[in-house]
């Protein structure tokens, strides 16, 4: 069963392309979940990787129809830029994520460590459930409704913590985001709209899914309508405000030894602020240590992560005419100081990273460069500036803000 989608841009060029003349029936479409899910575009790791632009898919969908004709399409494309954008104002609830996920680890009960892994294991009892989780594990997608299913399944009827069912997400997930789900588990919890949760419902399923349930009715009587009641979950910590940190969005001219800097958030430098810079030396750094020692990824988001970066890699040494080196370290930041030590660098110039895995190791890289005397310097793409500072409240602002902005924009 493998139906995820593209890892390199030429695939989700060609996925995209197939799925445009689709835009518009995507609305009433997209919450009907079949094997296939055709439905659905399956985009969402090669946007994530950031191999196709949310700003070409905003463009190009617009040169074809009108906003009010594909709003939800779009909307539901903005989603992922205001969760960026909202844990951008809010880093500490990613850290604080990560945190809950080693203490639990340690400090849970036995029998509840043992119920953990039994239900990610798809041995819960309930079948159709147990379906869902082993189809994540088998392709690394689920369809967005299947993913609120079985999240609230997690947390409202199995009453395990939802942190630990995030982070399963997160291990095995293709297209696993830090703000996407971190912040979708919160909502399904119903800490990130206070007093609002998701529950699952059979009826849904029923409606939505009737293929999870074709032979897998065993165990339904857990989530029948009347049964599933919500579980109060509380905030451990509370969430923390802070000003959307500022990057240029334009690079000045400059004649030192520049070295480019390409990291999983965003792999297409040919593409924007960074098009234009002259580097003497292209590296991505992968520590496959970080990666499975600290996030415990499962073997095929490992895959997926040497996929992206080999192709980010390779478009970059076109582009720029130089070559370019993927650099498999335990240590990332040594790996960056020793690549740019190598190629006697002045200048380190990257996209900024977003808060998540990359993120965290910022302020020693910087640190690290520093000693060495050498700049690092980051770029933001003007349209996330633009995404992310809409992004202080709920969606609904954020989208009044940002549609008005594309319409502007598209007049302009
Ligand atoms: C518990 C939970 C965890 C999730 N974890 C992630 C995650 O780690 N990474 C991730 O990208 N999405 C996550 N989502 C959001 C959503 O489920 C996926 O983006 C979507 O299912 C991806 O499939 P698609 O590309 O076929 O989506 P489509 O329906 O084709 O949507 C197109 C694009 O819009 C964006 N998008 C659509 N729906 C959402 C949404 N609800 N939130 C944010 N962006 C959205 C994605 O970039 C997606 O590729 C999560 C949702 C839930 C409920």
């Amino acid at each position: 069963m493998h139906t995820f989608g593209p890892m390199t841009r030429a695939d989700a060029l060609e996925s995209w392309n197939a799925f445009l003349p689709r835009v518009q029936a995507y609305a009433n479409a997209r919450n009907h979940v079949e094997v296939a899910h055709h439905n659905v575009s399956r985009l969402s790791a090669a946007i994530g990787f950031r191999l196709l632009l949310e700003d070409e898919i905003i463009e190009q969908t617009l040169a074809l129809h009108s906003l009010p004709a594909v709003e939800k399409w779009l909307q539901e494309v903005c989603w992922r830029r205001y969760w960026k954008g909202w844990l951008e104002l809010r880093p500490s609830v990613w850290t604080h994520w990560r945190q809950r996920v080693t203490l639990l680890r340690r400090t849970l009960p036995a029998e509840t460590l043992t119920r953990v892994e039994a239900v990610a294991a798809g041995e819960s009892g309930v079948a159709c459930m147990d379906a869902m989780a082993r189809e994540l594990t088998e392709t690394g997608y689920l369809h967005n409704h299947a993913r609120m299913w079985w999240a609230s399944f997690w947390i409202h009827v199995e009453r395990l913590p939802w942190e630990l069912g995030a982070d399963f997400f997160f291990r095995h997930l293709l297209d696993a985001d830090p703000a996407s789900n971190t912040l979708s588990w919160r909502w399904v919890a119903g800490l990130q709209t206070p007093g609002k949760t998701y529950l699952v419902r059979l009826s849904n399923i029923e409606k939505y899914a009737p293929h999870y349930l074709a032979d897998n009715t065993a165990g339904t009587d857990r989530i029948a309508d009347s049964v599933v009641m919500a579980v109060a979950v509380e905030e451990t910590v509370a969430v923390q405000k802070q000003a959307l940190p500022i990057y240029a969005t334009s690079l000045s001219e400059t004649k030192d030894r520049t070295g480019l800097w390409l990291h999983p958030d965003d792999l297409t430098p040919e593409l924007g602020p960074l098009a234009s810079i002259a580097p003497v030396s292209i590296a991505a750094c992968i520590s496959d240590h970080v990666y499975h020692e600290i996030y415990n990824l499962s073997s095929q988001r490992m895959v997926s992560l040497h996929t992206v970066l080999s192709d980010g890699l390779a478009r970059a040494s076109t582009h720029f005419g130089c070559t370019s080196v993927s650099v498999t370290v335990n240590n990332p930041v040594q790996g960056i100081c020793d690549w740019a030590v190598e190629h006697e660098l002045e200048e380190i110039v990257a996209f900024a990273p977003l808060v998540g895995p990359i993120h965290d190791m910022l302020p020693r890289l910087t640190q690290q460069l520093g000693l060495l005397c050498i700049r690092l310097t980051l770029v933001r793409r003007e349209s996330d500036d633009n995404a992310f500072s809409f992004a202080s409240a709920g969606f609904f602002p954020f989208w009044q803000k940002m549609s008005r902005h594309l319409s502007q924009s598209r007049l302009a």
